[in-house]
């Protein structure tokens, strides 16, 4: 019960706290025990501990517990990827940086999805990547005011163009 009521507690704090773990710090053949875990990236045992919860594998017959590097990076890589969702308007997930980034110059180009809405793609601000994310159609408008549109399905489109803009988004609506 108590321990219960403790990790509700930290539940409640967590959220807001979204860290992101450098995976090239681990060494991919490596086990490790929960405090060298803890120790490499800086964290409490507990917060390793939580990890364990929440999925991360470990060394099975293993006491004290054990981590392989292999299933710390899975583990990292697969939950900093699932947070893609959480960007803000106006932000890519940078596969490169491994987090939220803004897009270079605001420049984006537009592609219209056969099922319906767009993609649009960006480069990383901070590293140049290719950054890509998909909208649907309503949400045109609102990439049009945070953007500026380079392309539309690869044809160059001028400033104040938006009457183009228009027609493609009603294409798109069909
Ligand atoms: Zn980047």
């Amino acid at each position: 019960m108590l321990l219960a009521s403790s990790a509700w507690n930290r539940y409640k704090i967590m959220p807001t706290k979204r860290r992101t773990y450098n995976t090239r710090l681990i060494r991919k053949h490596h086990a490790y025990y929960v405090h060298e875990v803890a120790e490499l990236f800086g964290v409490h045992k507990n917060a390793v501990s939580n990890w364990v919860k929440q999925g991360l594998k470990t060394i099975d017959g293993n006491r004290p517990m054990m981590i392989h590097g292999s299933d710390l990076t899975q583990f990292h890589d697969q939950r900093q990827k699932s947070r893609k969702s959480t960007c803000q308007p106006g932000e890519f997930y940078c596969c490169k940086c491994r987090q939220p980034r803004q897009a270079w110059e605001r420049l984006v180009d537009l592609i219209s999805l056969k099922k319906g809405g767009w993609l649009v793609k960006a480069l990383c601000v901070s590293c140049g990547t290719k950054m890509q994310r998909i909208t649907s159609d309503k949400k045109l408008p609102e990439i049009r005011q945070l953007f500026v549109v380079q392309t539309i399905n690869g044809e160059h489109i001028k400033e104040s163009s938006a009457s183009l803009v228009m027609r493609d988004f009603n294409q798109g609506e069909k």
